[in-house]
C-alpha cells in the first residue's frame, strides 16, 4: 500500500498502520514524502512570532516511524486507472 505525501492526513494515516504492524498484521506499506520533515502546521505562527523554535515544531518522519517503508522523493505522476505511481530513481511502484 502507498501512502502519497507525508503531510497531515498521510502521516497520521502512516502511524495508524505503524500500530497494526507492531501487532503483527502482514501489510507492505510505504509512505511517500518529498521531503523527510513533518511540521506542526498548527504551532506555525508561534515559530514565525518567535516565541517557539521552529525544531520544537517539525519532527523527521522516518523517526516517526518503525514498521512503515519511508521512501523520500517527489512523486512525479498518479495514474489512478492504472494504480501507478512515478517516483524518482525508481520507473514506477504499481499500487495494491
Ligand atoms: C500556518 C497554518 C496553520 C494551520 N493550523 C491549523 C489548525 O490549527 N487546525 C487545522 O485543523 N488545520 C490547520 N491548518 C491546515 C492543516 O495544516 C491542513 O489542513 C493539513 O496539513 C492538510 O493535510 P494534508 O495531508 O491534506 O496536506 P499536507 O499536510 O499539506 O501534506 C501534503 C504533503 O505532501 C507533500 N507533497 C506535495 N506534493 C508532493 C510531491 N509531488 N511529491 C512528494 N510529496 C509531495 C507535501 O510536502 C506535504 O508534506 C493550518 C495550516 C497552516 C499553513
Amino acid at each position: 500500500m502507498l501512502l502519497l505525501g507525508g503531510g497531515f492526513g498521510g502521516t497520521y494515516a502512516a502511524r495508524e498502520f505503524e500500530e497494526a504492524l507492531a501487532l503483527g498484521d502482514d501489510l507492505d506499506v510505504t509512505l511517500v514524502n518529498c521531503d523527510n520533515i513533518f511540521p506542526f502546521t498548527p504551532m506555525r505562527h508561534e515559530v514565525e512570532a518567535r516565541d517557539l523554535d521552529i525544531t520544537n515544531v517539525v519532527s523527521p518522519i522516518r523517526e516517526l516511524l518503525r514498521h512503515v517503508t519511508f521512501f523520500h522523493g517527489d512523486i512525479e505522476f498518479i495514474n489512478l486507472l492504472q494504480r501507478r505511481v512515478g517516483l524518482p530513481h525508481v520507473s514506477e511502484i504499481r499500487s495494491h
